[in-house]
């Protein structure tokens, strides 16, 4: 049985540093800086009908991350917005994912990194529902993680840093083997916190909660839902949200740009049941994302 195409062996154009070069000549040296230090940021940008959602905030939030590091992209936003564009037209992509990285070079080798050159690459590729359509609806099972959000004095929380990916892996894959899709972190206080690759929200009484993001990513697509949401006149309430709250809550769901809106119905040993707010906020966004479209189905 074959897998899936593996992301060095595929056709097509990406750019990298200032050249849009053939998919499978978009290499790295083994001696780059980036992978043996984990000194890089990146981007998760969704497009729809070849229109990518909340550009410009993914450019910026890459060069913010950047600089939370320590270096600095070396492209405007409106560049990097323009690079983007430029990666999904030389594909010929309409719906489809891209991914802007930005890492330091192999000038230097070590701790000190001051002499690596910075390097900024785009790739694109065709993507569908990062959690299936049909089983969205149903709600999705997730685990708990071991694993917790690290302290902001401990790690550049701020930053979409890769380095930062590296629990969020382990918890995936040990949410996977044991059957689940997805696992639920918990801060380094015990507080509920976000998923490995996604935002919470919770409901309770027709009001809506989610963790304040004081130590993990303020996804571009949470602040979308809230607004789609107090737009409804829903409640949003910003806090603290325990552990020992999670049994306390009717409707659970997910959201980022890969998982757009996604419904959970369970959490451990707690159950929930996707209904009206989750439903109504997942054809909202879907409605906001792709308005030439009919809402979600
Ligand atoms: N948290 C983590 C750890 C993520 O990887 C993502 C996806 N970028 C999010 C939250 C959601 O962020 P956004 O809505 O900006 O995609």
């Amino acid at each position: 049985m074959s897998g899936p195409t593996p992301f060095n062996d595929r056709d097509g154009f990406i750019w990298l540093d200032g050249k849009m070069v053939p998919w499978r000549e978009a290499n790295v040296h083994i001696l780059t800086h980036a992978l043996h230090y984990g000194s890089a940021v990146f981007e998760g940008v969704r497009a729809y009908g070849g229109e990518p959602f909340k550009l410009s905030e993914h450019s910026q939030r890459l060069k913010d991350s950047a600089q939370i590091l320590d270096f600095e992209v070396p492209y405007s936003v409106a560049e990097i917005d323009q690079i983007c564009r430029d990666v999904i037209a030389a594909n010929k992509l309409s719906d489809c994912y891209v991914r802007p990285i930005a890492y330091r070079g192999s000038e230097q080798i070590g701790i000190s990194a001051q002499a690596t050159k910075i390097h900024l690459s785009v790739s694109a590729w065709e993507w569908g529902s990062y959690f299936p359509m049909e089983q969205r609806l149903k709600g999705i099972r997730l685990t708990m993680a071991k694993y917790r959000r690290p302290d902001p004095a401990t790690a550049p929380s701020k930053s979409k840093a890769a380095g930062l990916y590296m629990i969020c892996t382990v918890e995936k894959h040990r949410a996977e083997k044991a059957g689940y899709a997805d696992a639920l972190m918990l801060d380094w206080r015990g507080r509920v916190a976000e998923c490995t690759g996604a935002n919470v929200f919770l409901v309770k009484d027709g009001v809506i909660h989610t963790p304040e993001p004081d130590c993990f990513l303020d996804g571009i697509t949470r602040r979308t839902v809230i607004g789609l949401a107090k737009k409804r006149g829903y409640q949003v309430i910003e806090r603290a949200i325990m552990a020992d709250e999670l049994k306390d809550f009717s409707e659970v769901f997910l959201t980022g740009t890969a998982a757009e809106v996604t419904p959970v119905s369970e959490i451990g040993e707690h159950k929930y049941k996707p209904g009206q707010i989750s439903e109504t906020l997942l054809n909202d966004y879907m409605a906001m994302v792709q308005p030439s479209r009919k809402a979600a189905e």
